[in-house]
């Protein structure tokens, strides 16, 4: 975080946030993050080893008036000129990985399966620099899993996949816009389940208008009673730019969220982040808490540590961009040491569980503070170096991330979906 040179770049009036006075409490500064336009590169940087890798297709048979991520319609051609991009920039990408091994590799979207071919080819790609063991994750929509994909999946060497179900009841699958039906989310499942050697989580999408708690807890027992490997409960979160909001009052979503993990716990699942219920010794599917990744295709982010950047929002620009042999970053942001630290503990409050020995949170001088007041507020407990957030806490981080995701991510992507280039923004 700095101030930059940028000279057209979009200033907006600060107030004095909640955000900024626990940005002042963490760092004893007053800073704010400022995004630069790129380009930024791989060139140079000190390459975590191993890092883990984030693919992003944006492909979508349809789309739901409730998502936020970055998509467009499905188009043959256009789908086709992608993947060579995509091949591209990954042979760049790991030619700057300077001997550095790939931890992880997940595909998401849109709708990575649009693109299995791009699949397969990206992880041969990818496969030499592979650490043992390695995940090979996708993002998969219950329209389709069928017999082709499977098979797709299989010989590529994925084994774990994350199923977008969002609800099992017909009306609020209708609400969301969504294509498929319960009985093809269930029979996408079965599949999965019986073919074997997949690692299942199941998405399921909580708070939407006119959902009840029974509807939710409902779905969550039927997919429990499939043996899946976890269960992630999310909140419909409200972007700008979405156009279904929840309704849930607090009061209403502490309420939900303690009958979600109370079922949870009934099932014999542990909670292992706060919207997240893994099996117990079950490998955990996580695309979002890896503490070093790089992102290739459109709109994706990269976290180095020390430097953050997001790719161009749009897919014809970054087509353009790598058929250029040019740069598709649209906005980066250098992040000072404390910055990275927090980046950091942000993450693994999100997971509900961090150590104050790790080399990060040493390097937060108030974290022992915080701790100590959240031991106190009963929103954490300690046994020796390890800090565990309770319910409470674990809810208090979960109306955080809601106000985070509308105050920094929504407002970055909106900053990227109106320009393919953005002139910077001042978070
Ligand atoms: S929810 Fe999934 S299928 Fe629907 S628009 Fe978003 S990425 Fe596409």
């Amino acid at each position: 975080m700095e101030d930059s040179p940028g000279k057209t770049r979009k200033r907006v009036a600060m107030p004095m946030s909640f955000d900024r006075v626990l940005y002042r409490i963490m760092t004893g500064s007053w800073g704010k993050f400022v995004f630069h336009p790129g380009p930024c590169s791989l060139e140079g940087a000190s390459i975590p080893n191993p890092v883990g890798i984030y693919v992003h297709i944006p492909f979508c048979r349809s789309i739901c008036p409730f998502c936020p991520y970055n998509k467009v319609l499905y188009e043959r051609e256009i789908a086709k000129s992608y993947s060579h991009c995509l091949n591209s920039e990954t042979k760049q990408i790991i030619s700057d990985l300077n001997g550095a091994r790939i931890s992880s590799i997940y595909f998401g979207g849109g709708t990575p399966l649009t693109l299995p071919g791009a699949i397969e080819s990206l992880v041969g790609l990818m496969r030499p620099h592979l650490v043992p063991g390695a995940d090979i994750a996708v993002e998969v929509h219950p329209d389709d899993i069928v017999p082709s994909t499977i098979d797709c999946m299989r010989e590529t060497g994925v084994e774990m996949v994350s199923l977008g179900v969002e609800s099992l009841d017909n009306e609020v699958l209708n609400r969301l816009g969504r294509s498929h039906d319960p009985a093809t989310a269930v029979r996408a499942l079965e599949t999965l389940i019986d073919t074997g050697g997949f690692s299942v989580n199941v998405d399921l999408i909580t708070g939407i208008p006119g959902q009840s708690t029974e509807s939710v807890l409902s779905d969550m027992t039927q997919i429990f009673k499939y043996g899946v490997d976890q269960v992630s409960a999310y909140p419909l979160m409200d972007f700008p730019f979405t156009s279904i909001r929840s309704p849930l009052s607090l009061r209403e979503q502490l309420r939900l969220l303690t009958a979600i993990d109370s079922a949870g716990s009934r099932a014999g699942y542990e909670r292992s982040s706060v919207w997240t219920w893994t099996k117990p010794s079950a490998r955990k599917y996580t695309s979002i808490t890896r503490e070093y990744y790089i992102g290739i295709g459109v709109g994706a982010a990269s976290h180095l540590g020390r430097r953050f950047w997001l790719n161009t929002f749009s897919v014809e620009s970054y087509i353009n961009a790598i058929g250029a042999g040019t740069s598709p970053v649209a906005l980066s942001t250098p992040l000072s040491a404390m910055e990275s630290a927090l980046y950091w503990l942000f993450w693994r409050c999100y997971e509900g569980t961090f150590d104050l020995q790790a080399p990060e949170a040493l390097s937060i001088p108030a974290l022992p503070h915080l701790v100590n007041a959240l031991e106190r507020l009963g929103l954490a407990r300690r046994i020796s170096s390890v800090v565990r957030l309770t319910d409470l806490g674990l809810f208090l981080y979960h109306i955080l991330e809601r106000y985070y995701t509308r105050r920094y991510i929504g407002r970055l992507w909106q900053c990227c979906r109106t320009s393919a280039f953005p002139p910077g923004i001042d978070m």
